[in-house]
């Protein structure tokens, strides 16, 4: 039997001067049987020609916002931290492994907003005061992280629907920015009710989906365990 390995970009503590890791993260891949693997935080193009080489699939962890210049924008006073090196380590993985190379990714929150704007699309840099959504939802919970606070509906017949199989699901909600302009490589797989997407696919790809939950957080649910067991199991050539 083989086991996928799967390379998980490494979290960034400014304060520390720390590269760190949630267990969530390396749980959810263990447990639908992967082996997850903590990459360095490098760009350098020797080396991610080797993470290239050497892992199954790639998953894109949360973390700091995405730099706006990567948007062609200008940072906003909403903004909030960035890490220029996670930046370039990630867009240069994103477009050698998961674009030219199709391996398997999965975005968590950073993720999604790293993959659209790696694909042309835009982020709202701030959304409780740049996203007028059709009710209020308030995408930053209070602790704890680890329990559903609003609902997504699944779009019908996207690749979640197909392996989730209801029409919505309740989640976790700690972002403070979003996808604003989707990118026309990317579509959406789940909205919110006020009108944010909130997971996305590319199509005519075996495995590129990304979500702006966390179901890192949320191990104990078994809609948690479908998105890993997806998206391992496509490193797996399933
Ligand atoms: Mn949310």
């Amino acid at each position: 039997m083989s086991i996928p390995v799967i390379g998980v970009t490494p979290l960034w503590d400014e304060d520390r001067d720390s590269l760190w890791m949630l267990p969530g993260y390396m749980d959810g891949i263990k447990r639908a049987g992967g082996m997850p693997v903590m990459l360095p935080l490098s760009s350098d193009e020797v080396l991610i020609e080797q993470i290239c080489r050497t892992v199954d699939g790639l998953l894109f962890t949360g973390g700091q916002d995405v730099f706006p210049g990567l948007y062609r924008e200008e940072v906003s006073a909403y903004c909030g931290s960035v890490c220029k090196n996670r930046d370039n380590m990630e867009i240069a993985l994103f477009s050698e492994a998961v674009i030219k190379k199709n391996k398997p990714a999965l975005g968590i929150c950073r993720g999604i907003q790293l993959f659209n704007a790696a694909l042309g699309g835009t982020l709202y840099q701030d959304l409780s005061s740049q996203f007028k959504g059709r009710i209020h939802i308030n995408h930053r919970q209070n602790p704890p992280a680890n329990v559903p606070s609003h609902t997504v509906m699944i779009k019908s017949g996207s690749p979640l629907h197909l392996r989730i199989n209801v029409e919505s699901i309740e989640v976790n909600s700690s972002h403070h920015q979003g996808v604003h302009e989707l990118s026309s490589e990317l579509e959406s797989m789940a909205v919110t009710e006020d009108g944010l997407i909130e997971a996305v696919y590319m199509p005519g790809r075996k495995f590129i989906w990304a979500v702006q939950w966390h179901p890192e957080l949320t191990l104990y649910d078994k809609n948690s365990h479908i998105l890993f067991d997806a998206f391992v199991g496509a490193c797996n050539g399933e």
